[in-house]
């Protein structure tokens, strides 16, 4: 029996296992695959929400404060295994927005660093860029990280750990309750090749990503989180053709250290379907030669697809489940789970630790059902 079991092993639910491991508590996180294999993985990796100043007050807030943290957790993490994320502040360049007053408005309000560029400048940054952008918004500090080092290094230091036992290929199917109105849960049962077992815990965290409102719903708990898909393409041009992460209409590039550019990405509503399409490849194509020609005749060395954990407004939800005393949900992070990650584990620890929390923990209450 641990302290605290944690349902997925994606990147909310290894930084928070780490987190309590630090803590001194022990740990059991439980991962129907492979940790970090999900949306976690496939992922862009932009530490930013794309167009931040078009997002609510609360995704500013937890997306701030895991800004602020993320130096540190990369430096952290390639000191404890040798794995480095790669956390590189290349800046994020967005082209020809349509609400650019609005963008600087905002950034002078919230202290983000944000410089309008005219065309002169844009090409002058960019100098590969295809012709034709008039007005750019620049900001300097913005970093992407290399998720799937980040998720490998947090892998490295989950089993590195003694406090912490990894249960992979092992799915939680349902909830074991106490009490005569099953007011708290003791545990779960799970399925390991083809085998049920119960795991017992005196707290369960729930960070299941898109599949975490269909594991709440055996509880008869409704969370508006839908998965949501989303397919990136790589390309490894044989020169540099970026410095900055380059966003315009949506669609965005971003400059690996090494010299690998990530295209994303699509929005799908098909349900848990992760299939990759010929349609999203040529439109991703054509999206990333019409920022950068030189692609065209770069080929495409990879095609993925993964499922966001959407929640309405992109508001995740952080904090008790309601009916239960020693059950969480940390989960609905969207479009923006890779960036909010620290603070969403931190916010959730400090939860359910009791300690005061470092961002207003009421936006984020599953009590407060936000409607899909
Ligand atoms: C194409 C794409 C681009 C993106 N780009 C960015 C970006 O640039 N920046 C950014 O911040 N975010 C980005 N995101 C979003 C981000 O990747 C997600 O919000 C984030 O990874 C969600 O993390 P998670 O841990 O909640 O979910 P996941 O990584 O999906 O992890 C959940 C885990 O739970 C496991 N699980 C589910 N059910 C069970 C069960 N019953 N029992 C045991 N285990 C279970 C799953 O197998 C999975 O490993 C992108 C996402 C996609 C798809």
């Amino acid at each position: 029996m641990s302290d605290f079991l944690v349902v997925g092993g994606g990147v909310l639910g290894m930084l928070t296992a780490r987190e309590l491991a630090v803590q001194g508590a022990t740990v059991t996180l439980i991962e129907k695959g492979e940790c970090g294999r999900e949306a976690s993985w496939a992922g862009g990796g932009i530490v930013s929400p794309l167009y931040p100043w078009r997002y609510s007050e609360p995704v500013t807030a937890l997306a701030r404060a895991a800004q602020r943290a993320y130096p540190a957790l990369a430096a952290s993490l390639l000191s404890e295994t040798g794995i480095d994320p790669e956390w590189e502040q290349t800046g994020l360049l967005m082209l020809d927005a349509a609400d650019a007053g609005e963008a600087l408005a905002w950034a002078a309000r919230v202290g983000s660093r944000m410089v309008s560029l005219d065309r002169d400048q844009i090409y002058a940054q960019e100098t590969l860029l295809a012709p034709g952008f008039e007005q750019g918004l620049w900001m300097p500090d913005i970093a992407n990280i290399r998720n799937p080092r980040l998720l490998k290094s947090l892998l490295a230091s989950l089993r590195a750990n003694p406090r912490v036992r990894l249960q992979e290929h092992t799915s939680v199917v349902d909830f074991l309750r106490e009490g005569s109105g099953g007011e708290s849960v003791s545990g779960v049962v799970v399925r390991h090749n083809g085998h049920s077992a119960h795991l017992s815990a005196d707290r369960i965290i729930v960070s299941a990503g898109a599949w975490s409102a269909g594991l709440l719903n055996t509880l008869c708990v409704a969370l508006p989180v839908q998965p949501v898909k989303g397919q990136m393409l790589l390309y490894r041009p044989t020169a540099q053709v970026l410095k900055s992460i380059v966003l315009t209409r949506g669609r965005y590039l971003i400059p690996r250290r090494d010299g690998h550019l990530l295209v994303g990405s699509t929005l799908e509503h098909t349900g848990f379907d992760k299939s990759t399409t010929e349609d999203a490849l040529a439109s991703l194509r054509a999206s990333a030669e019409a920022l950068v020609p030189a692609l065209a005749s770069t080929p495409v060395l990879r095609q993925w697809s993964g499922l966001r954990p959407g929640a309405p407004e992109g508001i995740p939800f952080i904090g008790h489940v309601p009916g239960f005393r020693n059950l969480y949900v940390n989960a609905g992070q969207y479009r923006n789970g890779l960036v909010l990650a620290p603070a969403s584990a931190q916010l959730l620890l400090d939860i359910v630790l009791k300690r005061p929390p470092q961002v207003d923990p009421q936006p984020y209450d599953p009590a407060t059902v936000r409607s899909v």
